[in-house]
C-alpha cells in the first residue's frame, strides 16, 4: 500500500486541488492507496473521492486518540470509524518526539484500532545516532516488542518503516539496507505476535518520484508512506504509478 501523511498541511482549496492532480495522472486499476490528510478534511476528501469514483483510495487518520470521555482534543477509533476512516497511523516519529509518545501508549492505540476494526499503519525506525551507532535492528526490536506485546494483530496490519534522519530530508538510507531491515522486521513482527502474523511492511522518509522505483524494486519493501511529496496529487499518483509497474 501507498499511503499519504499530509501531516498538519493543507486547506479546503489545497484538498480540491489534489484531487484533480491525483486524477489526472494516476493510471488505471491502480493498487490500493491511504490518504491521511488532517481530520478535518477527511469528509471532504471522502466526498470528493467519492464523486470522482476513485473507490480503490481509501482515507484514514494520522493518528487516534486513546478510549473516549474525558480526553479534551482526542479523537477516539469509533469517531474514526464513524467517519468511514479504513486506517490509522501511530507512532509516528513527530509524534513519539513532540508529544513525547512512548510504546506502552502507541500499544493502547492499537488496541484500539483493533477494536474499532482500522487497519493500523505503525511506524518505527530509528534515530541518526542510532544508525551511525549501528543500533537500528534494537531499537526497532525494541519499538516492535512494546508496541506489540500480547497483541493478537489483525491480518491487514502495516508496519512503516522510517528511519528519523529520512524523515523530511532528502536523505535516503540504501534500498538494499531497507530491504534486510523490512525482512527483519517481518521477523521480529512474527515472534512478537500471538498469532504468528508476517506484516506487510512499507518504507518511509523522503520517497519522491525520482526515487521510488528503487525502493519498489525489493522484494522486502510492501509500499510507501509518504510525507512531503504526497501533497502534490501530480507526485503521488506518479509514485503509486510507479509501485503499480513493480508489483
Ligand atoms: C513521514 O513523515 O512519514 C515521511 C515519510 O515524510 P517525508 O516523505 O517528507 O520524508
Amino acid at each position: 500500500m501507498i499511503i499519504a501523511n499530509f501531516k498538519s498541511n493543507g486547506s479546503e482549496q489545497m484538498i480540491v486541488r489534489w484531487v484533480q492532480d491525483f486524477i489526472s495522472n494516476i493510471d488505471n486499476n491502480h493498487t490500493t492507496l491511504g490518504i491521511a490528510p488532517p481530520y478535518t478534511y477527511i469528509e471532504k476528501l471522502e466526498r470528493l473521492l467519492s464523486d470522482a469514483n476513485q473507490n480503490n483510495l481509501k482515507v484514514g487518520a494520522q493518528d487516534v486518540g486513546v478510549g473516549s470521555g474525558a480526553k479534551t482534543g482526542s479523537v477516539s477509533s469509533s469517531m474514526l470509524a464513524d467517519l468511514n476512516c479504513n486506517f490509522a497511523i501511530i507512532g509516528h516519529s513527530e509524534r513519539r518526539k513532540i508529544f513525547n509518545e512512548s510504546n506502552e501508549l502507541i500499544r493502547e492505540k492499537l488496541k484500539n484500532l483493533i477494536s474499532s476494526k482500522l487497519t493500523p499503519v505503525l511506524c518505527v525506525g530509528e534515530s541518526y545516532s542510532d544508525f551511525e551507532n549501528k543500533k537500528t535492528l534494537i531499537t526497532i526490536k525494541e519499538q516492535l516488542n512494546e508496541c506489540l506485546l500480547d497483541i493478537h494483530i489483525p491480518q491487514d496490519i502495516i508496519i512503516a518503516y522510517e528511519p528519523l534522519w529520512a524523515i523530511g530530508s532528502g536523505k535516503t538510507p540504501n534500498p538494499t539496507d531497507v530491504n534486510e531491515i523490512n525482512e527483519y522486521i517481518k521477523d521480529v513482527v512474527q515472534s512478537a505476535t500471538s498469532n504468528n502474523y508476517v506484516p506487510s511492511v512499507c518504507y518511509g522518509g523522503s520517497v519522491d518520484v525520482a526515487n521510488a522505483g528503487s525502493f519498489f524494486d525489493c522484494s522486502n519493501i510492501d509500499g510507501a508512506l509518504v510525507g512531503g511529496a504526497s501533497l502534490d496529487g501530480k507526485k503521488f499518483a506518479l509514485i503509486a504509478n510507479e509501485f503499480n509497474r513493480n508489483n
